[in-house]
């Protein structure tokens, strides 16, 4: 088993006990409802055939279609993407949203094959898993690896396929093509409504800390950039390819010019260099992985100087890093509830496609933040009342919501 699922199991058999369900139920909240394998040949720039596997997994359909992400990352296999689609679960019953968890992968690492091989990647992928997506049935979004493009890629060869254009089949699409105002810097906004209620808590207002950010992608970047503004020093941040740090704070705006130039944050002028494991033990106030699943465990979480952890990425914390977190008394705000801006705005992009009427950016940001904050104080609550982490108090609601919707259905036949 995949450590990502070993650590989405163990979530959810806490979370199963807490709320005391038998074996079954358990089971059946912990197998995911589809899945399928696809073989994807690729006929390289070259000439040249290569092959790559695609997987796309339905976990629980029960509160609506399936959502979640296409991640083209060379390490994604079955147990990762089923990992990732139960957390999708999780998260949209934890903000309330009428959807199931999927999620979607190829193995491929997109930064060695050209754009025009990657669009032929994308409709061959999505050609052969038509059967299983759709947008009453299991709606796509971009993750790691992927963008607006791909999503654009997808919702085309869906609908030459049916016939007819069908924006809802994805979601994170370009705004031409009727994508959402707001949805390419939802995540992070999310992550920014989440930290400065969870320093509320403590009376720490945002604009007195500091922040450390692993991973400068789609959800890294735009939450350095959110955070700066709102007053916060954003100390460190990195890619795959190393880190930096500037104890003063980084000049945020001139760092993303940077990167659009260079392609990574490293040899930013002005700053030190980090390697990824020093950036997690860095003296910050908020520590913020928002990269990659199990960078939190139990070689670095025991080094954590952060009182806050707020998990942008999907899993980057394993269950014993989660207890080393714990026992030094750092905060975790949890992936299922830290990052579901995204789906959020997924959601609304959704809804807009499927009335035909858009909102405006400011709209989405207003209901975008009201989701967050009241979901931030739903858990906050059940874990004031019930003494729980808000890692199990997210996941209690989350599971709770899906198992009523099990049960209040029945089971069929
Ligand atoms: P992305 O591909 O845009 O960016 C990923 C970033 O992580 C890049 O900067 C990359 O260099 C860095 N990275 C990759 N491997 C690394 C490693 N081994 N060490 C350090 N850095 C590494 O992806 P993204 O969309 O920003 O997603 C990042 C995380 O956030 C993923 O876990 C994803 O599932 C999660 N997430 C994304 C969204 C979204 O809306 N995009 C929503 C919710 C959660």
């Amino acid at each position: 088993m995949g450590s990502a699922l070993a650590t989405a199991h163990a979530q959810l058999a806490t979370a199963a006990e807490i709320l005391g369900y038998d074996e079954g139920l358990h089971r059946m909240l912990a197998t995911p409802r589809r899945e399928i394998h696809v073989a994807v040949p690729l006929r390289r720039d070259s000439g040249e055939t290569v092959l790559f596997h695609g997987f796309r997994v339905q976990h629980n359909v029960s509160l609506g279609p399936g959502k979640g992400g296409l991640r083209y990352h060379p390490s994604v296999d079955v147990d990762e993407v089923r990992a990732l689609a139960m957390w999708m679960t999780w998260k949209c019953a934890v903000v309330h949203l009428p959807y199931g968890g999927a999620k979607g992968g190829v193995a491929i690492d997109p930064r060695g094959y050209s754009l025009a091989e990657l669009e032929r990647v994308t409709r061959r992928y999505t050609s052969e898993i038509m059967p299983m997506i759709g947008p009453d049935t299991d709606i796509m979004a971009p993750d790691m690896g992927t963008d607006a493009q791909t999503m654009a890629w997808v919702m085309d060869t869906y609908s030459v396929n049916r016939g007819y254009t069908i924006p809802a089949v994805v979601t994170g699409k370009p705004l031409a093509i009727g994508g959402s105002l707001g949805r390419g810097t939802a995540t992070s906004a999310g992550i920014v409504h989440v930290t400065k209620a969870a320093l509320a808590e403590s009376g720490v207002p945002l604009d007195e800390v500091s922040v450390a950010i692993q991973g400068f992608g789609k959800v890294g970047s735009h939450a350095a950039e959110i955070f700066a503004a709102r007053g916060a020093r954003v100390a460190a941040v990195s890619d795959q390819y190393g880190g930096i740090r500037a104890d003063d704070g980084l000049d945020v705006p001139r760092l993303l010019e940077h990167v659009r130039r260079t392609g990574s944050v490293v040899d930013f002028p002005d700053a030190d260099s980090v390697s990824n494991t020093e950036l997690l033990a860095l003296d910050v106030d908020v520590l913020v992985p928002a990269a990659i699943e199990g960078v939190l465990d139990e070689t670095t979480a025991g080094d954590v100087k952060a009182r806050w952890v707020v998990e942008g990425a999907n899993g980057p914390t394993t269950a014993a890093g989660d207890a080393l977190l714990a026992k030094n008394d750092v905060t975790v705000v949890p992936d299922v509830l830290a990052n579901a801006g995204g789906v959020v705005v997924s959601y609304f992009e959704w809804v807009q496609a499927n009335q035909t009427y858009w909102w405006t950016e400011q709209e989405i940001a207003d209901k975008l933040e009201h989701r967050m904050t009241t979901a931030y104080a739903e858990v906050s609550a059940l874990a004031k009342r019930e003494g729980l982490s808000l890692r199990d108090a997210a996941l209690v609601i989350g599971v709770k919501r899906v198992a009523e919707a099990h049960q209040i259905r029945g089971l069929y036949p």
